[in-house]
């Protein structure tokens, strides 16, 4: 009958909103080790740095991670063009908006305990562009009218960007980003997307997972706010191993039958 055509029709286009990576599911021992491993040590301490000093570093982590980046987005059907923003507040939170902006707060540089840790926080965003998950009619709604003031706030910070290539943002526009909520599919997705990204770049595998640690021995805490948009409990870790050794086993790349 007629009204089964418009349905039919559809089919193609839900098999391209197909995730760009889709993870296999974690096994319970890969659980129960990230259980025991996020118990294992302390929660991470800030450490104090100027504002000069965390965008140095920032800056540093992030022309390192462009051309990674690029090539991913690549791979996965998109053209990304990045523009790396700092904003002063002391959290620790990162965000990806507009068309390849991501906003670094202050506090990745401050808590992360090296570039490869700064890395992940950073290539994380970076994902979140290359598969698509930014300019979804989602995060579109979520922020509503915000959006448009937070576009301006840093196309104004871009105007005046410095050499080193990072613009100086408002203090707390990453946290207004913060009300994005991304599903937990594509959180994965952008850790297994993000882990490739710095690896390619020439980062150490390994930090990234110190990192999804830190963070996790951070929650409870109410040092931050990436803990709200990003929660990092023992299954984002053990999610995270799982895609790892999968990703290792296919040879790292990208845009395999999404
Ligand atoms: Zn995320």
């Amino acid at each position: 009958m007629r009204p089964a055509l418009p349905i039919l029709a559809l089919l193609p286009l839900l098999a391209c909103a197909n995730p760009s990576y889709q993870g296999p599911a974690f096994t319970p021992m890969q659980e129960s080790r990230a259980v025991s491993d996020i118990a294992a040590g302390p929660a991470p301490v800030r450490r104090s740095m100027t504002d000069e000093q965390a965008k140095q570093a920032i800056a540093r982590v992030a022309k390192r991670l462009a051309p990674a980046g690029t090539t991913a987005c690549r791979d996965l059907g998109r053209a990304c063009n990045w523009r790396f923003i700092y904003d002063p507040s002391q959290e620790l939170n990162a965000a990806a908006t507009g068309e390849g902006d991501i906003i670094i707060q202050r506090g990745v540089a401050e808590y992360a305990r090296n570039d490869d840790e700064m890395a992940f926080v950073i290539a994380h965003e970076m994902a979140h562009h290359a598969a698509n998950h930014v300019q979804s009619t989602t995060q579109r709604a979520q922020i509503g009218g915000a959006l448009a003031g937070i576009l301006a706030s840093v196309a104004g910070a871009y105007a005046g960007v410095q050499t080193d290539g990072l613009a100086q943002g408002a203090a707390g526009i990453g946290s207004q980003l913060a009300v994005i909520t991304y599903s937990k599919a594509q959180e994965r997705e952008a850790d297994a997307i993000g882990a490739t990204i710095m690896r390619r770049a020439g980062y150490d595998l390994a930090e990234a997972r110190t990192m999804l640690l830190a963070l996790a021995r951070l929650s409870g805490q109410a040092q931050t706010s990436m803990l709200s948009t990003h929660p990092a409990g023992p299954d984002r870790i053990a999610s995270f191993d799982a895609a790892i050794a999968d990703m290792e086993a296919a040879g790292w790349r990208l845009g395999r039958g999404g």
